[in-house]
This record gives C-alpha cells, sequence and structure tokens, in this order.
C-alpha cells in the first residue's frame, strides 16, 4: 500500500474569482468514511457560479473553500466501521449526504434533506457547503461513495454526477415509449438526455440550442435541432409536430426563454421538465397555459438513488459519456481550466481536471 502523505495540492478558493493551488493538510476519514485519491474531477456551470461569488454566503458559507463536486477516485483508506468498500476499489462521489433522520431522507429523498437550510453538519453538500474535490485526496461518507468497473476511465466517471441528474430527470419527468422529446439547452445534461431518453424509447429528440453543441446533439442522436437565435423556435417545433407539441420537454439552458418555451413546445397534457437554475432573474410566465392544457411541470433537483442505474446504462452502452469529455488539465492549471470552460473554447462540453 502506498503511503498517504500528510499535506496535498489543492485548489483553495481564498474570494470571489480568486483560486490558488497550494498544500493543505490531507484530511483523515472519519468513521464510516473513506478516503479517496482524486482521479479526476470536472468543472461544473455552479464552479463558475460559486468562484463568483453568485451564492456569497451560502456556497460556500465562507472562505478559504475548496470546490469541485463531480469526481471519482481511488479509495487509499478507510475510517473506522466502513464494510462495503475496500482499499483500491474505484469509486465516483454523490455530493448530497443528508442527515438520515429527517423525514426527506427517511423518503429516500435525501436531495431534500430539512437539514440542508439549517448549518448542521449533519447534511453536508460537497463541492458546495463541505470540502469539494479539486484536490489530490477528499474524505466522503460511503454511503454516498459508488464502485465503478475498470473499463470506466476517472476522465468519464466524472461526467456520472450529471449523467445521474438527467437520470433523475427522466424519473420525475417520465418519457414513455414512443415520445416525442424536446431539449432545450444541450449543454452536458442535455446531451446526456438525448441519448437517456432514447434509451427508454423516445421516437424523436428535438434538440434547441446554439453552435457546435447541436453537432454533438445530432452526434449522439438528436434527430433535429433548432438553432435558439431563429425566429420562433416554438413554431419550429409545432411544425415539426404536426402542430401538436412534444410530448415531453425539458429546460437544461437555465434561461427565462427556455423556460417559457419548454412550457410553450409540449403539447396539451404533456410533461415538463425543470433542471437548469435561472438564479438571478424573475421569469414571466402566462400560467394559464399550465393550467388548461393540463401540462404536468416537475422541479429536478440533484440525484438521488440515480447513480447505480447511471453506472448501469453506460456499462451497457446507453449512454456515450467518452465524447463528452472536452479537455482535461492538471490541478496546477487549474484557473486557465476555468477559463477554457467560462468561454466554452473548442465547444467544450466538459473541462476536466486530473490532479
Ligand atoms: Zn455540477
Ligand atoms: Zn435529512
Amino acid at each position: 500500500m502506498t503511503e498517504i502523505p500528510s499535506t496535498m495540492r489543492a485548489a483553495v478558493t481564498h474570494g470571489w474569482n480568486d483560486m490558488r493551488v497550494e498544500e493543505v493538510p490531507v484530511p483523515v476519514p472519519e468513521p464510516g468514511e473513506a478516503l479517496v485519491r482524486v482521479g479526476a474531477c470536472g468543472i461544473c456551470g455552479t464552479d463558475l457560479k460559486i468562484l463568483s461569488g453568485a451564492y456569497e454566503g451560502v456556497w460556500p458559507p465562507s472562505l478559504p473553500f475548496i470546490q469541485g463536486h463531480e469526481w471519482g477516485g481511488t479509495v487509499v483508506a478507510l475510517g473506522e466501521g466502513v464494510k462495503s468498500l475496500n482499499v483500491g476499489d474505484r469509486v465516483v462521489a454523490e455530493n448530497h449526504s443528508g442527515c438520515g433522520e429527517c423525514i426527506m431522507c427517511r423518503r429516500g429523498r435525501y436531495n431534500l434533506c430539512e437539514v440542508a437550510r439549517t448549518r448542521d453538519p449533519a447534511y453536508k453538500l460537497y463541492g458546495h457547503t463541505a470540502p469539494g474535490a479539486f484536490a489530490e485526496y477528499a474524505t466522503r461518507p460511503v454511503k454516498i461513495l459508488h464502485k465503478i468497473p475498470e473499463t470506466l476511465s476517472f476522465e468519464e466517471g466524472a461526467i456520472i454526477n450529471q449523467g445521474s441528474m438527467a437520470l433523475h430527470a427522466v424519473r420525475r419527468c417520465p418519457v414513455e415509449p414512443g415520445d416525442w422529446v424536446a431539449v432545450f439547452g444541450p449543454g452536458l445534461v442535455g446531451l446526456i438526455l438525448v441519448q437517456l431518453t432514447k434509451a427508454v424509447g423516445a421516437t424523436r429528440v428535438i434538440v434547441v440550442g446554439r453552435g457546435p453543441r447541436l453537432e454533438m446533439a445530432r452526434e449522439l442522436g438528436a434527430d433535429e435541432v433548432i438553432d435558439y437565435t431563429t425566429p420562433d423556435v416554438v413554431g419550429q417545433i409545432r411544425e415539426l409536430t404536426g402542430d401538436r407539441g412534444v410530448d415531453c420537454a425539458y429546460e437544461c439552458a437555465g434561461s427565462p426563454d427556455a423556460v417559457r418555451g419548454v412550457v410553450s413546445a409540449v403539447r396539451r397534457g404533456g410533461r415538463v421538465g425543470l433542471v437548469g437554475l435561472v438564479v438571478t432573474e424573475d421569469v414571466t410566465l402566462r400560467t394559464d397555459r399550465i393550467v388548461l392544457d393540463d401540462l404536468d411541470v416537475y422541479g429536478v433537483r440533484s440525484s438521488p438513488n440515480a447513480y447505480p442505474e447511471f453506472i448501469k446504462l453506460i456499462g451497457a452502452g446507453k449512454v456515450n459519456v467518452g465524447k463528452l469529455v472536452s479537455r482535461v488539465f492538471p490541478l496546477e492549471e487549474i484557473n486557465q481550466a476555468f477559463e477554457v470552460f467560462r468561454k466554452r473554447e473548442g465547444g467544450a462540453i466538459r473541462v476536466v481536471i486530473k490532479p
């Protein structure tokens, strides 16, 4: 077994848009936790927002702070009482660790843990309220670690976090076999939704977005793509669906236009899944459409109980995650990596850090 050092390199957020790679202590696993050597950690849109101070005082609650929440690695040490994992296991980590006792946790909806609104350390949202994985090592409760097969690289493993969210979206806002689907926002979650909705039997998937991501959407199975800057996007969807609208539409862009778009794009009695966060703006919406046409509107938060099945879907070749990793950077170049992702250079879908 390799010796575990006492200090490690980590990207530490000291202020808004001020992240520095420096030497910090290696965390020690508590009872029920594992120490994991980070194999790869993806940069997410939320990371850019956290770094800019968009969630000041909440995500993170205080500075300095280590971000990073889409990751996997190799177990190198175990805290007391761990039975389900061994040193050497390859794992990916969830972010939400619920208190396990509140009514939501008991219902299995630990992404909605009641303790989340308090500062009680019984609830943790890693990379948001508790230390993340832009570092060489991280500790996590084993209940939120999942084994991955040898055939999956850690770079691909870094996609599982968002992929599991896409799976949660399909469970919340279900696609029936034969359905027509629209996905607004072909970012990482949107591009996985294209594949997942096809996997569960959608016969036609229309993607609304822009630039090279539309090409990627086509490569991953989209039947039609629409540039959102062209006139009357909803009219185009209606034209493609015999003026009926799609059965199911997902909003993954986090923009007011896209929210209005999905509500308008579904047929009467259709289903709408809201996955994106708009964050700073109010969205004006004609809610009569929802009422008079009996629409189902679902909010989708995180990925409770979805990792094991998403890992199986990758294993079965139903979802291609390898194509979604655009660039890989060493930890020391994390600021450059953030820049590449911020500018979506070369249509970057996911930029991954490999410590
Ligand atoms: Zn994320
Ligand atoms: Zn709870």
